[in-house]
């Protein structure tokens, strides 16, 4: 069975709301007032909110004498015992819950947003005194506030019949109003705790999902690496017997006799030497990737570089009827680098300022001498086309080994084909070479059209004089 709680809510008829008589109040002693400033600076100071509602009934009893006293909060359709002084010892004190009910003395506090004192509540109408407390006469309730509505009381209890005065009610409301502003500060602060809390997990949650793709991405890419790297060393040594035997055949009489056997020789050797530039750059990746790349260092002019590129893609660029031309490079300071891994930059991105430039296109190869903030002096070569262009957020992922971002169906086995595709380990060389001479290699275009073709610019920084 439920306790009877009406001691504390009140009896289900309406007890006498005595308000307050303007003319009993104000006449606090000094040492009341002096309590009433202490308690709120006291409230105020940081309490948890499962200690204030014991330490509110503890101050107030400096402020207003009473027996019983206890602390209530509404929680949905019930009062809710937060704290309690003066109690008898006994199990059912911390399980005192009061359901809602219309007319009795929180329903009027409620509703009337007033403290409601009883003389005596054995003359108030309906009241029913819980059995098991003593019997005490005067009872007392004042409103606590939360967000501008009740929110819960003080129920203060004294033997006597009519033991509380006006004044005392206009104390504890004071009082009262006090309380209410440190338990909403509390509640406040323990909802603004919960939440750093939550904030918190959800922070070590997200860390540790991000933790865990970045696993699978080094899991991921480790498994590129070793593809690429064992698929080198597996394929090399068939390609070489193939390409003996292919000498041999071709080197054959008979075969050079016979017009159609030596086209399909042609192709079959073309393929065979695209097939092992292919294999040769897997093994470039492996090197660089294994830190193995070995840069012989010399004079080099870089437009000797580009002139040489220039006449070996002279084939491809009649192909594709593409003009190239060389600017501003032939007065650029000479740099210390490894010439063939310098060619191998200038070809791979050149190749593909030809592939993702339509036919009829412009290709130039520009250098200029820049000062950069972090490698010092510098010469930059521009590889700027009139193609397709990249997309911004590609700029950086075109430099991730495998990566390509035109569609596989669309690779073709020709070297130059416009958006021929490759197997994306171009720019990833390219990026590892111009490193290895202490250099930065970036991409810059406004975007990706194929009608408009907006075109792509290649950066090459070199530092002059290093290595
Ligand atoms: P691939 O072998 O695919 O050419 P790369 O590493 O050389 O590999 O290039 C990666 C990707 O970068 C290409 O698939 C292409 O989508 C893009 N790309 C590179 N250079 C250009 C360019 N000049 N214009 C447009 N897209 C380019």
């Amino acid at each position: 069975m439920e306790p009877k709680t009406e001691e504390l809510a009140g009896g289900t008829e309406a007890p006498i709301n005595k308000g307050i008589a303007p003319n009993r109040v104000g006449q606090g002693s000094p040492q009341v007032v002096e309590a009433l400033i202490q308690a709120g600076r006291k409230l105020s100071t940081g309490l948890k909110p499962d200690e204030l509602p014991a330490r509110i009934l503890e101050h107030l009893a400096a402020v207003v004498p009473y027996e019983r006293g206890s602390l209530l909060l509404q929680e949905g359709e019930t009062l809710r015992i937060a704290a309690q002084r003066g109690f008898p010892e006994d199990d059912r004190v911390g399980s005192l819950s009061i359901p809602l009910r219309e007319g009795d003395v929180y329903y009027q506090i409620a509703t009337s947003v007033q403290p409601v004192l009883v003389d005596d509540v054995t003359q108030a109408p309906g009241w029913q005194q819980v059995e098991w407390l003593p019997l005490n006469l005067s009872w007392l309730g004042v409103p606590l506030f939360s967000k501008d509505r009740v929110a819960g009381m003080v129920s203060l209890t004294r033997r006597e019949s009519g033991a509380f005065s006006p004044e005392d009610v206009l104390l504890a409301s004071t009082f009262a109003m006090q309380a209410s502003v440190a338990l909403e500060n509390a509640l406040l602060y323990e909802e603004i705790t919960r939440f750093n809390q939550q904030l918190e997990q959800m922070v070590q949650q997200r860390t540790e999902e991000l933790r865990q793709a970045l696993q699978t991405l080094e899991r991921m890419d480790k498994n590129k690496s070793d593809f690429i790297n064992v698929a080198a060393h597996e394929l090399r040594t068939p390609l070489t017997v193939m390409r003996g035997y292919l000498g041999m055949v071709q080197a054959d009489a008979a075969i050079r006799g016979n017009p159609y056997l030596v086209q399909a020789l042609e192709g079959i050797l073309k393929g065979s030497q695209r097939l092992h530039e292919i294999v040769n750059s897997m093994l470039d990746l492996a090197r660089i990737e294994n830190q193995m790349l070995e840069v012989r260092p010399e004079v080099v002019a870089l437009s000797t570089i580009a002139k040489r590129v220039q006449a070996d893609y002279s084939g491809f660029l009649a192909e594709r009827k593409q003009e190239m031309q060389l600017v501003d490079l032939e007065g650029l300071p000479v740099i210390r680098g490894d010439a063939t891994l310098l060619l191998k930059v200038f070809q791979n991105v050149v190749i593909n300022a030809i592939k993702y430039t339509p036919d009829g296109g412009d290709i130039t190869i520009s250098g200029r001498l820049v000062q950069d903030e972090q490698l010092g002096k510098c010469v930059e070569i521009l590889v700027q086309d009139t193609g397709i262009g990249i997309d911004p957020e590609h700029h950086e992922l075109i430099f991730e080994k495998l990566y390509s971002t035109g569609e596989v169906a669309l690779h073709s086995s020709g070297k130059a084909s416009f958006k021929g595709g490759g197997p994306g380990l171009g720019l990833t060389i390219a990026r590892g070479i111009v490193e290895a001479h202490g250099g930065r290699i970036w991409a810059d275009s406004a975007r990706h059209d194929e009608e408009s073709c907006p075109g792509s610019r290649f950066h090459i920084l070199l530092p002059v004089g290093t290595r």
